[in-house]
């Protein structure tokens, strides 16, 4: 157990809004932040590593860690496909003396949001527009039709959860986007 608790930064939105973009592009301003690592059954695409973008373990592996209650949250993001928040990982980091930030789907940070309220501050990332959001996912590039079919149905459900999040950022122009969550962020970690 961590006798140290800090702040977590939660970014959710639907998959192509920005977010780990976003979420990026504060970890390389805020040396007070750092990436809460979370597992998953996926395999990894393009350059991702093992440890550094996901845990990435087996659907056993994963099923043998929710029975042993170490996740925070975890959720079945796709069908078939696990994604989960350690609790081992939020203490890793605060015991580091920093505070978590997150890249997680809309259930996941609402449900970090309601665990640990006012210590979270949970920040919608909203496309232009659902059409936008299409054309950002098939450009970056990295899912198959069916998985890009899939996730263009999740999105639609996805973008109307946006008045539960403490703050709903609008991502239209990226720098504009990254500023604005610079300064929210800061803002949250003075209180
Ligand atoms: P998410 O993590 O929410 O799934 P990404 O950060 O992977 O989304 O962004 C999806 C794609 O859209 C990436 O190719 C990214 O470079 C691009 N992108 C992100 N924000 C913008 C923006 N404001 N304008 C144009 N393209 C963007
Ligand atoms: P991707 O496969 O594009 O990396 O992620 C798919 C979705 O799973 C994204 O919305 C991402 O934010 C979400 N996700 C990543 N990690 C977690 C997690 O630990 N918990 C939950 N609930 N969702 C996550």
């Amino acid at each position: 157990m961590s006798n140290k608790q800090g702040k977590l930064i939660i970014f959710s939105a639907p998959s192509g809004a920005g977010k780990t973009t976003i979420v990026r592009n504060l970890l390389g301003q805020i040396p007070d932040l750092e990436f809460s690592i979370s597992a998953t059954t996926r395999k990894p695409r393009g350059n991702e590593r093992d440890g550094i973008d996901y845990y990435f373990i087996t659907k056993e592996d994963f099923l043998h860690r929710i029975a042993k209650k170490q996740f925070v949250e975890f959720e079945e993001v796709y069908s078939g496909t696990f994604y989960g928040t350690l609790r081992s990982e939020i203490e890793r980091i605060w015991d580091k003396g920093k505070h978590v930030i997150f890249d997680i789907d809309v259930e996941g940070g609402l449900h970090l949001k309601r665990k640990y309220e006012e210590h979270a501050l949970a920040i919608f990332v909203q496309p232009p527009s659902l059409e936008v959001l299409k054309q950002r996912l098939s450009g970056r590039g990295t899912d198959s039709p069916e998985k890009l079919e899939e996730r263009y149905i999740k999105a639609e459900k996805e973008l109307n959860y946006a008045p539960q999040f403490d703050i709903i950022l609008k991502n239209h122009d990226l720098n504009t986007a990254c500023a604005e969550a610079k300064q929210l962020v800061l803002d949250f970690l003075k209180q």
